[in-house]
């Protein structure tokens, strides 16, 4: 691990500040990086204070007044550089994130995938950045519409996907003329920081203005200076549906602009017409990748009552394969919670399953022993339940699965949207007017909502995001990239008088 800290320069500096090329440690309290996987310390980072943020916000100001008048496709090849750079160091970056994160290697090295992904998304863009044009009711006008740049654009992320959720809004706001200043998880400085040295280099050679790309450990506190400062119009927030309500109500009491990702409480259908053999890995898969820390995790199934029996039995078969510890080795299928608290919360949620009169289908458990020895690691478990109990409307980040009965489809779709929640669905079915009516209008009421695939691993060329306490906001893919922009119609009088619109009459 040493060699890659090394190569990502993350063991010579505890650097947590940066305008891009410019890195210097804060004066605020100092962070102290643990790796769920084993316990240990892999560094310190030296927090911001309000100073050093003010120095960072204002960097970006200046950097935005030059960037936003660089041509979108010359931006997009400064983009294109930078997916270059993270193929060089894909292994060295998704090693980190799996060791810092604790996800497995195979999803730390994945979610790298998915920046030089965004990246090649964002460099087509960069010459697709289209207005319309309207016939204007008027002789001799012109209209249209165009799209320019919206300035700094504030980047809260969460600890789960670290250096994919920055690269969804970062490529995107760049290849559109915004600057960013990004404040990364507390979980998990050190990966920021290793993505702030691996495009400097792309930085410097293009001549890139400093404060492009401003980053800025910290706490809470930070988050909440980016929300409530008004040089900030766009704040782009991915987290708890807890910190999504403070951040949304601090940026619209200034009426600025917040992209809202947050927490999902995601359910399969599994229908009496469903491909068995398919559907059981896509519920596995969804249930206890990322030991169930995705915004997307599956933690609901709601079976048809014919084969609930099958399907539960399946499943506890399935469940007793699972390989769970350190998940740098590939034979492990479950990795770590991120943090004692996490298995605090784990433990809460099935204790108050028992409470309510839950049962246990594969029982929770708190993992010790030498393999286990950061103390974060939990058995993925599964309970039959009833949807509307407390602990089941609320999303908790550990892998809880809950099986719910159905015995119509119309009855199976109430308990899928019956949540606070709106962001991932998926229906099992080989039954096309099943299917059909899973997506239409009155079906699923999430962002994302599939058929014969699991909740979770979205393509970035989808937009991505969820509907109510998920808070609406859409990235990476699709049309996502208009919230980064502010959009000017124009109109242009090319003839000799000057009619007004709705034949209003003005002579002097
Ligand atoms: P969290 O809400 O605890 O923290 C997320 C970020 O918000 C951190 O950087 C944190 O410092 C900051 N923050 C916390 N309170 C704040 C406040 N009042 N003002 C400003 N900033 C504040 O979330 P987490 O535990 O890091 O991540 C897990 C949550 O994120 C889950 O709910 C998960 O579903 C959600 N998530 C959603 C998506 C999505 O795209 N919808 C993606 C990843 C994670």
């Amino acid at each position: 691990m040493q060699d890659i800290l090394n190569k990502l320069r993350i063991a010579e500096s505890n650097h947590g500040i940066s305008t891009g090329l410019a890195t210097w440690a804060g004066q605020g309290e100092e962070i102290a990086s643990y790796s769920p996987v084993d316990g240990k310390l892999i560094g310190k980072v030296q927090s911001a204070n309000r100073q050093d943020y003010d120095t960072v916000v204002g960097q970006a100001q200046e950097a935005f007044k030059t960037w936003r008048l660089v041509p979108a496709p010359k931006r997009g090849d400064i983009v294109r550089q930078m997916g270059e750079q993270f193929r060089k160091y894909k292994t060295e970056l998704g090693t980190l994130v799996s060791y810092e994160m604790g996800k497995s290697l195979q999803e730390g090295l994945g979610e790298v995938q998915e920046i030089i992904d965004i990246c090649d998304f964002a460099v087509g863009l960069s010459r697709q950045l289209y207005g319309l044009t309207m016939h204007s009711e008027r002789p001799s006008h012109r209209m249209y519409e165009q799209w320019h740049p919206i300035g700094i654009v504030g980047i809260i992320s969460a600890f789960n996907f670290p250096v994919a959720v920055w690269s969804w809004n970062t490529m995107l706001a760049w290849v559109c003329g915004d600057v960013c200043v990004w404040k990364p998880s507390e979980k998990t400085p050190l990966t920021a920081i290793a993505c702030q040295h691996i495009i400097q280099e792309v930085l410097k050679s293009n001549d890139v203005p400093e404060g492009v790309s401003g980053l800025i450990v910290g706490g809470r506190e930070v988050g909440e200076w980016l929300s409530h400062d008004e040089r900030i119009p766009l704040v782009s927030a991915t987290g708890s549906t807890r910190m999504g309500k403070a951040v949304g109500q601090a940026v619209g009491g200034r009426l600025g602009r917040s992209l809202l990702e947050l927490g999902g409480n995601n359910a399969i259908i599994v229908s009496q017409h469903a491909d068995l053999p398919l559907a059981i890995p896509a519920i596995v898969f969804g249930a206890v990748g990322t030991a169930g820390q995705r915004c997307t995790t599956t933690r609901r199934l709601i079976i048809h009552e014919s084969i609930y029996e099958d399907v539960k039995n399946q499943l506890v078969k399935a469940y007793g394969q699972l390989r769970i510890g350190n998940p740098l080795d590939a034979h492990n299928h479950v990795g770590p919670l991120i943090d004692e608290a996490a298995v605090q919360s784990y433990q809460s949620a099935v204790a108050q399953v028992g409470a309510l009169g839950g049962t246990f289908a594969v029982e929770p458990r708190v993992l010790s022993g030498d393999d286990f020895g950061s103390g974060c690691y939990v058995k993925p478990c599964i309970a039959e339940v009833e949807n509307h109990w407390p602990v089941v409307q609320h999303e908790t980040f550990a892998p809880i699965l809950y099986l719910i009965k159905y015995k119509t489809l119309d009855e199976a779709i109430a308990l899928q949207n019956g949540v606070p929640q709106g962001l991932s669905s998926a229906i099992f079915t080989l039954h096309l007017r099943e299917a059909e009516q899973f997506l239409s209008q009155a079906g699923s009421d999430c962002g994302i909502a599939n058929v014969n695939i699991g909740t979770s691993g979205a393509e970035i060329g989808g937009a991505f995001g969820g509907e109510k306490e998920t808070g609406g906001g859409r990235e990476s893919g699709s049309d996502a990239w208009k919230a980064y922009m502010r959009r000017q119609t124009n109109t242009i009088n090319y003839g000799t008088t000057l009619p007004l619109a709705q034949g209003i009459k003005f002579e002097l």
